[in-house]
């Protein structure tokens, strides 16, 4: 059955629940509507530990149902495309929902098949990703087995939701090796298509520490291309400092891939997107640059901050003001602007954590009044312990 809604949220993950309960809570009467397909909700953040064997991957989930705002619409379905000059979305099932308001939310879709191989051999062959919940347990499995050899972790070329995250993971593993005894006998290359180790210069100092502690290699201007699972080699496209490309294989025996990512194909496809194919905002208001009843957030918004969570988590209360003073007075922006903030725990090791927060300028924004770029065993037990019960407790509730 066709539906009309004054709001439609398409994606029920950490933004688009976030923005929902917000709404509900500053007004109750609001008949809003979240899309979303999927019965459980993740906390993504654990999925590092869970790689390091901290957690499982039943600490990172609960069910959606639990997360619906009361007196929200759940359509369990997926969208499947949006035509924004007729203010309707059309989903899964062939039904058509049209909306007064819509928030796009649906995420960042995770592009397996741009590394050839590696859909074939992902999960086999010492071939692991925590990109993935149904992935992140053999990450565990693959560290728990490495005695000797080589591990490789790798960074795409595109926008990644948890820039941290492709490191994060090789800190956990190399202090691992450490612990028991066989950080010496494993050769740790990282592989980043970039130029520099981290975005914000002050990070970047502590991160050069804890790579030469460990004895890490880290590669820029390399770049993962294709994995040959069964031989264990992985393929890497090297660009000398004149632009020439080359191509070198590397054997393994571990290989974490972090792969290429987008927004969602339907996204894409749709007249919402800028040229580079994310939906097309304000960077302050998260109001659509040509359709004003459209807003967005989270990993699939145009906003050049780093993708996060905790970049959520400040958008959220900002959006939600935007549109309900646009519903009210057909304006934005008279309240509150979002500056990019974004934070990446930076995990070093079992007992030690950077808490990297900056904005938009790739300057430090820290919450804390101590010295923020430093490794902290408090800032560790912070993730651990205080952050997933201020997601689950606070955030999605529109209370943090
Ligand atoms: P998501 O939370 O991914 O939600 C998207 C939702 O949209 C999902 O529920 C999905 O089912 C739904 N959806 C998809 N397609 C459709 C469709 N067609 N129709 C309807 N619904 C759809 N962030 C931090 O702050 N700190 C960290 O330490 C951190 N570490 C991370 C480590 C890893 C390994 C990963 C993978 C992520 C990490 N993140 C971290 C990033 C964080 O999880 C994301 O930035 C955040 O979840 C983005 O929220 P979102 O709502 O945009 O997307």
């Amino acid at each position: 059955m066709n539906s009309r809604h004054n709001i439609v949220i398409i994606g029920g993950g950490t933004a688009g629940i976030t923005v929902a309960a917000r709404l509900k809570k500053a007004r109750k009467s609001l008949d809003i509507a979240i899309i979303e397909p999927s019965d459980t909700h993740y906390y993504q953040p654990l999925w590092t530990l869970v790689g390091g064997g901290i957690n499982t991957i039943a600490d990172t989930v609960r069910p959606m149902a639990d997360f619906i705002p009361a007196g929200v619409t759940w359509i369990q379905d997926r969208a499947s495309a949006i035509d924004a000059d007729r203010s309707a979305v059309t989903l899964g099932s062939g039904r058509t929902i049209t909306y007064d308001y819509l928030v796009v939310a649906p995420g960042i879709q995770i592009n397996w098949h741009l590394i050839d191989g590696l859909a074939e051999t992902i999960g086999r062959n010492g071939v692991c990703s925590n990109y993935g919940a149904d992935k992140a347990p053999y990450t565990w499995e693959v560290l728990q087995g490495l005695k000797k050899g080589r591990a490789i972790f790798t960074q795409p070329a595109t926008p990644i939701k948890c820039g941290g995250a492709p490191q994060k993971i090789m800190y956990l593993a190399a202090d691992y090796l450490r612990k028991h005894g066989h950080l010496d006998n494993v050769d740790i290359q990282f592989m980043s298509p970039g130029t520099v180790v981290f975005g914000v210069p002050e990070f970047q100092e502590t991160l050069y520490k804890v790579i030469e502690r460990y004895g890490i290699t880290f590669n820029l201007q390399h770049e993962l291309v294709a994995v040959k699972g069964d031989e264990k080699v992985a393929v890497i496209r090297v660009t000398d400092p004149e632009g020439k490309q080359t191509t070198k294989e590397f054997s393994f025996d571990m290989l974490h891939v972090v792969p290429p990512q987008s927004a969602p194909d339907f996204i894409r496809e749709s007249t919402l997107v800028n040229p580079e194919g994310w939906v097309d905002v304000q960077k302050h208001t998260f109001q659509h640059n040509r359709y004003p009843t459209v807003f967005s957030l989270g990993d699939v918004s145009s906003t050049p901050n780093a993708k996060t969570g905790a970049a959520v988590r400040k958008q959220a209360p900002i959006l939600v003001a935007n549109l309900l003073e646009h519903m009210d007075k057909g304006t934005v922006g008279a309240g509150e602007s979002y500056n990019g903030y974004s934070s990446c725990p930076l995990v070093t090791g079992y007992n030690s954590l950077v808490l990297a927060e900056f904005d938009y300028d790739n300057r430090p924004d820290p919450s804390f009044p101590f010295d923020t770029t430093k490794e902290r065993w408090s800032m560790m037990m912070m993730k651990r312990f205080l952050l997933p019960v201020l997601y689950w407790k606070g955030m999605l509730r529109g209370r943090a």
